[in-house]
């Protein structure tokens, strides 16, 4: 089962709806019939969460073009039943581009909300008295489905906006600590708030929303990685590639079969291979594609190799490896120096490497 369904892509970026999301409309649908609701309201509240949903989309293209503007590319902005995420390829380093990046999804929440105070209008709902208000509201009308997403966008900006790194809010208090300090305290700072923050989210949750409790659970973790992968890149600033290259490695030729690599890695602890003809790379044989033609072993390794592959050459900063490496599906690479091939790479060596440096905090 495919994780993700693709809505087609915007300005090059791929807009993905995770599999999870029918359960938010099973849910809408569920909460409405037990409400004693009707067609018209699981409609209209369906048509809602939809309308609400393109907001959040513009409000990740808002991070993702702003991104873009300081050259990072975003692969794809997913939505999922708790909110979008729009994967960058890469966090801007810089205080100054990460508050802007950051500052750029609440504003398109505020700009939609604006825009929708002056169509609704909202000035001659807040006129009437509570009862007439409560009443105007309760209808199925245009009028009052743009109002709930102003209101809905409102809260969006307000929710974003909780320091509970990684969220916006703990990415703009990161930024603004960063100005002040040195980027690793910044962001362990807060990080320690964000998940401070999820554990209170995790006890509400508990009490009254179990959206919350996965909200949660999503800033817990994600406080948690993003942090070690600060530690990790200012371990790594300043090493190359050549420092962490593993140089015991198994080639193959384009004529091995699959048979000659199960040999291999039964025999030792490589899972993936280089393929060469003549001193030239050719491919690269990863492990998922070798177990997959496992039960045909005389299938030759030309056939299953990947000829389309990123390399690394022995001079590159080991942090951009380490982004190369987590941005990547297979983190397997081969290092080049001078045009030859003097080793490879792959994650499990890089985090050795990152274990054994003198800086390295258990
Ligand atoms: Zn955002």
């Amino acid at each position: 089962m495919k994780a993700n369904l693709s809505l087609g892509s915007v300005f090059g970026i791929k807009i993905k709806v995770h599999w999870t999301f029918i359960f938010l409309i099973i849910w809408i649908i569920f909460s409405e019939l037990k409400h004693g609701g009707n067609k018209d309201s699981i409609l209209f509240n369906i048509a809602l969460v939809l309308a609400v949903f393109v907001c959040v989309i513009l409000h990740e293209l808002g991070h993702a073009l702003t991104a873009k503007h300081f050259e990072i590319e975003t692969k794809k902005i997913t939505l999922l039943p708790i909110g979008g995420m729009a994967s960058l390829e890469r966090i801007p380093e810089s205080p100054k581009q990460e508050l802007l990046v950051t500052l750029a999804g609440p504003l398109v929440n505020i700009l939609i909300a604006l825009l929708l105070y002056f169509i609704i209008p909202v000035k001659e709902l807040m006129h009437l008295n509570f009862t007439e208000t409560f009443e105007s509201l309760s209808s199925f009308t245009l009028q009052n489905f743009l109002f709930y997403l102003y209101i809905v966008n409102i809260a969006l900006v307000v929710f974003n906006l909780i320091p509970a790194f990684p969220m916006d809010g703990g990415r703009i208090l990161r930024a603004l600590l960063a100005i002040k300090m040195n980027r690793v305290k910044a962001t362990q700072i807060a990080s320690n708030i964000g998940q401070f923050i999820a554990v209170l989210f995790l006890l509400i949750g508990l009490l009254y929303n179990p959206i919350l409790i996965f909200i949660a659970l999503v800033i817990f973790l994600g406080a948690y990685g993003e942090n070690k992968i600060v530690q990790h890149m200012a371990i790594l600033k300043g090493h190359t590639a050549k420092e962490a290259l593993m140089t015991n490695f198994t080639t193959f030729q384009p004529n091995d079969t699959v048979k000659d690599a199960i040999k291999i890695i039964i025999s030792g602890t490589e899972n993936n291979f280089v393929v060469i003809e003549k001193d030239a790379i050719k491919g690269l044989l990863y492990y998922q594609d070798i177990i997959e033609n496992a039960k045909n072993e005389n299938v030759l390794i030309k056939d299953i190799m990947n000829s389309s592959f990123k390399t690394i050459k022995s001079t590159d900063d080991l942090k951009t490896v380490y982004q190369l490496i987590h941005n990547q599906k297979n983190s397997f690479f081969p290092v080049l120096e001078n045009g030859n091939l003097i080793g490879v790479i792959d994650s499990a060596n890089l985090n050795e490497f990152i274990l054994f440096q003198p800086k390295f905090v258990y």
